[in-house]
């Protein structure tokens, strides 16, 4: 195990640094278990650290730290071990710190692909479950959603596989004694997503799919429009699209939609991605391959970056117009690739100086789309009485049930909200902090990668919305009977409490 001292950790955004005691980068499972048991013999807490892109501290602690990036291959599974039913499945197993880019090539490769993943590839597998990290897709999970059986290092360095009740290895052909096998509905749905609380995960296995395309549609429309679609529900209707020149009414696979929260002419601009899963056919412009290219640029080159600054930070009368223009910049009427490729949003260096908060509603009732409303107020509100312009345009994603009892979406469809703004805006701090308000005020359930400092001393809410906490609290607790796996983020959201 190669071991580090004196390194300075931060995550993405560079909000949250710390130099932990020790920083270790495993490169086996018992490099793992070593680790946890050095830990917990010299009284230190211990935590995997993914890519850092939690915008929050809930990776950090100033233990030991242990990064996954070497932990990063495919392993071999053996599906002769699994039930019969699963043998079926297109299934892989993959080290906990392969990253969703590297994960999505190696499984290109095979012929393969993920079912869903969210925005951006740089996360690793673990960090993006723990967190329950989430793409857009009506009918889709989140990544936790594909988990289908995990490796986990508990206290003492105990090594559990831990799967659903209904079995998924054979526990005849479990043979493995350094390994207890645990199937139980209640140990799984409380260990996927469990923000790194219930010790470090080492593997797992993912159900994914054969490879497939998609094919991408982005064109400005009217938030009323939109609303009214989203209220009556034909939203998701079939679609208009054109393949080989012929107009097709498609099924939608999934919508993303960014709103301009100025009003312009009474009403405000969105942009409405939806994407279709198409057959494999031959492109026959280069434009039909790539998206829209001036977009790409400006959104990857730095100088773009600091000029979007400058103007928010210095001439912020202008944000308003500016949003305007790069919401429908992003229009492009036909992009077709590989599943992953599309998924990929591709803003990588503007979306990496963002930050932000993102809030889950229950997709069925019409409450998100009143926030919709609160949010655009309070941008008036700031931008015409406090002269602070929010320089980001908010988002809607929606995400099917998951039975994984710490996700916003336990047990509901969902639609999320998410508000970016950039870093280094001035007032940022105070911009999240009213749009959070906002969400917590309607009953939205945050993200947990992504900012959550309002939800502090309003903590009762997590045991309100979540029916199954006490549940996962005690499964957390067998796991991490010592709070080896608790830092400050979960000691301040009182994870351990009941
Ligand atoms: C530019 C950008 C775009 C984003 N887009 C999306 C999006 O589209 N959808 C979405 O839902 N989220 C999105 N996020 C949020 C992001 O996906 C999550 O915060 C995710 O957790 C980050 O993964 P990571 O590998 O960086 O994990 P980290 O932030 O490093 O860690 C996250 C958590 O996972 C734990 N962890 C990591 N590895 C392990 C392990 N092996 N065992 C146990 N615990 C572990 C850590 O302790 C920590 O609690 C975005 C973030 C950024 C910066």
């Amino acid at each position: 195990m190669k071991t580090r001292t004196r390194v300075t950790w931060s995550n993405v955004i560079e909000k949250h640094q710390v130099e932990p005691f020790k920083y270790l980068i495993p490169g086996s499972l018992q490099d793992i278990v070593a680790a946890v048991r050095e830990a917990e013999e010299c009284g230190h807490r211990i935590r995997a650290v993914g890519s850092g892109h939690s915008y929050s501290d809930v990776a950090i602690t100033d233990g030991l730290l242990v990064d996954m990036s070497r932990l990063c291959q495919m392993l071999r599974l053996d599906k002769n071990k699994l039930h019969r039913s699963q043998q079926e499945k297109y299934l892989v197993e993959v080290e906990a710190g392969i990253t969703v880019e590297s994960l999505n090539r190696k499984l290109d490769r095979r012929g393969l692909a993920l079912i869903n993943m969210g925005a951006i590839n740089e996360q690793t597998i673990s960090g993006a479950i723990a967190t329950g990290t989430h793409g857009a897709g009506r009918d889709l999970p989140a990544l936790s959603g594909m988990v289908r059986s995990l490796v986990l290092v508990a206290s003492g360095g105990k090594v559990y596989r831990i799967e659903p009740s209904e079995g998924f290895t054979d526990p005849e052909k479990h043979t493995n004694a350094d390994i207890e096998l645990i199937q139980d509905d209640e140990t799984f749905r409380s260990v996927v997503v469990s923000l790194g609380c219930t010790g470090i995960v080492y593997s797992y296995i993912l159900e994914v799919r054969p490879r497939y395309w998609l094919y991408e549609n982005r064109r400005p429309e009217k938030w009323s429009e939109v609303r009214r679609k989203l209220a009556n529900g034909t939203m998701f209707d079939d679609y208009p699209i054109t393949i080989n020149g012929q107009s097709v009414e498609y099924p939608v696979r999934s919508l993303f939609i960014v709103v301009n929260p100025y009003e312009r002419k009474g009403d405000h601009t969105c942009m409405v991605a939806r994407t279709f899963e198409v057959e494999k056919f031959h492109f026959r412009t280069l434009r039909d391959r790539t998206r829209n290219i001036l977009a790409s640029i400006v959104s990857n080159i730095p100088l773009a970056y600091r000029i979007s600054l400058f103007v928010v930070n210095h001439l912020p009368r202008l944000v308003p117009a500016a949003l305007e223009r790069s919401v429908t910049a992003l229009k492009d009427a036909t992009y077709i690739n590989k599943s992953y490729k599309v998924l990929f949003q591709g803003f990588e260096y503007v979306a990496s100086q963002g930050h932000g908060a993102e809030f889950a509603y229950n997709r069925q009732e019409t409450r998100y789309l009143e926030v919709m409303d609160e949010i655009f107020a309070k941008v008036k509100q700031l931008s015409e009485k406090y002269k602070l312009y929010p320089s980001s345009a908010p988002t809607l994603r929606f995400v099917k049930a998951s039975p994984m009892y710490l996700t916003p979406e336990y047990n509901t469809d969902v639609c999320y909200i998410g508000n970016p703004v950039l870093v280094q805006q001035k007032g940022a701090a105070l911009i999240l902090n009213e749009y959070q308000d906002i969400h917590l005020e309607a009953g939205g359930k945050p993200h947990w990668g992504k900012i959550t400092n309002r939800l502090e001393g309003r903590t009762k809410l997590i045991r309100q919305w979540y029916p199954k906490f006490e549940t996962w609290r005690q499964v957390m607790l067998r796991f991490n009977p010592k709070r080896t796996f608790l830092n400050g983020f979960a000691e301040r959201m009182r994870l351990d409490e009941p």
